[in-house]
């Protein structure tokens, strides 16, 4: 008998790694790829597993036998295995870890009871079937069926009026004496089959969309072209100001894409995956599209997954985890608002949807199209340095001019009297908004309604007990909230520590905002987007819909409203308090500044109407703030490039964070140090001196504690991202550090 190698569907550090067993003769051809049913342990439990490898002997002694292939089952392809194998150790996640990113999770949830309604059975093709199992014997399909024909009344009454066309349950409820259990009996043993009438669940297939074609602008023509130019697998940044038709582009590249006979994966973030893009894309392909996000029912997902599988969809729309689509044959991937952080993974596999992007290019031989207004600064570097082609859209379509950006020092206001957070510019320009029915958008980017409930007499700063860090007060419940795990309490009346009834709260959030703004416009209709806000299932679009349909005239929220919309009527653009990003403890603060006021300042003036972008700020001479004024990106980009070579942060260096979580605080601070002199002594024998030199000393996260539990890590700079994956691996097949694997988080290039 040959060998299969077989990985465990358990998410288990010390199953991470295939198990031999014998393939019986009446289950080859085994394939790999195939799921299958094995028993495993003392118990011989059974549970499936994912064939990766198929030998002719092992080097073990009394294997087992598997038991059967579970049919049905995707089976994964040759280029998926691989990638699974590269995201393992690239990623630092389980095999099965990475698996579970190829297949709909729920598809590994044993088929639920159905109450047969609009279900249908059919018999199978019994002479492809070779072997069926009885009591622990198998048997051929004649002397199987004579077997079931002299003991088993029932089935034997369902199998003699089922053919090899589908009939319905209720059909056959009227010529047999059946039940759903006798049935079930019969899947089970692989002679009858169940479907469920075809309708393939998609909620979006019911709404009538409609884009015309845009004939293509000066930019926009060039960029096609030269897109078209390229045979070889290529990767393009398209940097188009905001406004400037990147959708066409994009659509006119799947378009192209389609027609040489390849598939597409149009990537965009969860947030903007709204009706807008939908409907565009939709609008113009019709039914072949399918699309993926988070907010699909099951039976949703495992509809579009096989519609994508069978090639019934050709195009797949949807955020990150869509770059995971079965499709063979792909010939573009495209990133939409490549900028955005999301579309860095923070759970295992901890992915970059990029570098992933790259790796199915070598399967694939596919083009990658990244696109944005404000590119990451790393993906401009590549594209002026690098392999990737730069293509431009320099203006908006039909040359409509950017709107004019004001500064305003918020400082000066205060001196001037003015105490509130609008700034007088602000106020105009919102009076005159609403006289003239024009549409205004407010960003903040702090929700809530104030930071900090503080005790005046003694400083007591009232802070989440699970985290160690303060709570922020929410008039709409009348409590605080801890913005990292959730935790809700009363604000005290007296201060815990010294008895003080002075507790006074300060700072600013979007629903203090809120409030502020229904007292000095008590006109104006107003829609507020946070996460708080937009928790009720479907809200976001419906918010989305009443400002697109002119029925608020303010619409406020947090980085929500910076996304790509595009509303023709909104001409003003406020941002509250630019600082509130730059401010934070990251390389990449300035970059996150200039992209969100760029991007927010990009939804004023789309329309026939100019637009105007005021920011209010305590720094108005940082370089994220003036060349973001100026609509210098290149000036910008150069400013913070020279930055990120001067400290050696990327893409100059690869940053691999090391953390520990756990309830108890001295044991995580003892995990943490244990690692890290591993790791030294294993990098120092096999590397030397010049990695070692790239690693930092382990210490406590600065915000030490996070639902219950302490952290504590230590990050790498490096230019040697390879060795160290390699060493890293090597370091987590010990037998102590296998033991902290689910207290540890490798995480490669950090949001
Ligand atoms: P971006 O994504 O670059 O911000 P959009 O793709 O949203 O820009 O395009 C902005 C607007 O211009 C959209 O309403 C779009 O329909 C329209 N548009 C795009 N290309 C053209 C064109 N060539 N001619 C006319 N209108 C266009
Ligand atoms: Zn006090
Ligand atoms: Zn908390």
């Amino acid at each position: 008998m040959r060998v299969a190698e077989i990985y465990i569907n358990q998410i288990n550090k010390n199953m991470d790694r295939s198990f031999d067993y014998y393939i019986p003769d009446f289950l080859e051809p085994m394939e790999i790829g195939l799921r299958v049913v094995i028993p495993f342990g003392v118990k011989n439990s059974k549970i499936d597993g994912l064939v990766v490898g198929i030998k002719e002997s092992s080097e073990y002694k009394r294997l087992k036998n598997i038991e059967g292939i579970i049919e049905d089952y995707p089976k994964l392809n040759d280029w998926q295995i691989k990638m699974c194998y590269w995201l393992q150790k690239s990623y630092h996640c389980l095999f099965m870890e990475a698996v579970n990113c190829f297949v709909p999770s729920n598809l590994h949830i044993k088929k639920k009871k159905e109450n047969g309604r609009n279900t249908y059975y059919m018999a199978n093709a019994l002479h492809e079937v070779k072997y069926y199992k009885l009591s622990g014997k198998y048997f051929k399909t004649e002397d199987y069926l004579a077997q079931i024909k002299s003991n088993a009344t029932k089935q034997r009454e369902i199998l003699s009026c089922l053919e090899e066309i589908p009939v319905s349950f209720k059909e056959l409820k009227e010529k047999t004496t059946c039940t759903t259990a006798n049935l079930n009996i019969l899947i089970k043993k692989g002679l009858i089959t169940e479907s469920k009438e075809i309708n393939i669940r998609n909620p979006y297939k019911d709404r009538e969309y409609q884009y015309p074609v845009n004939t293509l602008n000066r930019h926009q023509q060039e960029a096609f072209d030269s897109f078209n130019s390229y045979e070889k697998p290529s990767t393009f940044l398209l940097h188009g100001v905001t406004g400037s038709g990147k959708t066409e582009v994009y659509l006119r590249y799947i378009e192209e894409t389609i027609k040489r006979g390849k598939s597409c994966i149009y990537l965009v973030p969860e947030i903007s995956l709204t009706s807008q893009i939908i409907g565009r894309i939709m609008g113009r392909f019709k039914e072949n599209i399918g699309i993926i996000h988070s907010h699909l029912s099951d039976g949703e997902k495992i509809d579009q997954w096989n519609a994508i599988k069978n090639k019934s969809v050709r195009i797949v729309l949807g955020a990150r985890s869509a770059i995971f689509a079965p499709m063979d044959d792909l010939g573009l991937i495209i990133l939409d608002e490549e900028h955005e952080n999301t579309f860095k993974s923070n759970n295992r596999p901890r992915y970059n949807t990029y570098e992933v992007a790259k790796k199915l290019q070598e399967f694939h031989e596919c083009h990658i199209v990244l696109g944005s207004a404000t590119p990451s600064v790393s993906s401009y570097y590549e594209a002026l340095y690098g392999h990737v082609n730069l293509l431009e859209l320099p203006e908006r379509v039909k040359s409509i001019p950017m709107p004019e950006i004001h500064i305003i020092d918020m400082k000066e206001e205060l001196y001037a009297g003015n105490k509130t957070v609008i700034s007088r510019k602000l106020h105009n320009g919102i009076l005159q908004n609403l006289k003239r029915g024009e549409q205004t958008i407010l960003f903040l980017n702090k929700r809530g309604y104030s930071t900090f409930v503080f005790c005046r007499n003694c400083g007591y700063a009232v802070n989440c007990p699970n985290c160690e860090i303060s709570m922020t007060y929410h008039h709409n419940i009348k409590q605080m909230a801890c913005h990292y795990c959730g935790h809700k309490e009363h604000v005290p009346t007296i201060c815990p520590k010294c008895n003080s009834d002075k507790i006074k709260y300060t700072g600013s959030g979007t629903q203090k905002l809120e409030m502020q703004l229904r007292k000095y416009y008590p006109q104006a209709r107003i829609l507020r987007m946070d996460t708080d806000s937009m928790q009720r299932k479907g809200a976001y679009e419906e918010t989305i819909d009443l400002f697109q349909q002119g029925k608020a005239d303010i619409l406020l929220g947090t980085q929500m409203v910076t996304k790509g919309f595009d509303f023709k009527n909104v001409t003003l653009v406020g941002v509250i308090l630019a600082d509130s990003t730059l401010n934070i403890p990251d390389y990449k603060a300035s970059e996150r500044t200039f992209q969100l006021i760029t991007q927010v300042a990009g939804r004023a003036g789309r329309g026939d109407k100019l637009g105007e972008v005021i920011v209010q700020t305590y720094e108005p001479n940082h370089y994220a703030i003036t060349l973001s004024q100026a609509y210098d990106y290149k000036g910008f980009y150069d400013q913070e490039i020279s930055y990120r070579k001067m400290m050696k942060y990327p893409p100059f260096s690869d940053i691999i964070y090391i953390g520990f979580t756990n309830e108890d605080e001295v044991q995580v601070s003892r995990d943490c140090l244990k690692y890290y002199d591993k790791l030294y002594k294993l990098v120092k024998e096999e590397e030397g001196e010049e990695l070692l030199r790239e690693m930092y000393q382990p210490t406590a996260s600065p915000i030490k504690k996070i639902n219950k539990k302490y952290r504590w890590y230590f990050i790498i700079k490096t230019n040697h991202l390879l060795q160290y994956n390699s060493i890293l691996n090597k370091l987590s097949e010990e037998k102590e550090i296998m033991e902290l694997h689910s207290t540890l988080i490798i995480d490669i290039n950090p949001n």
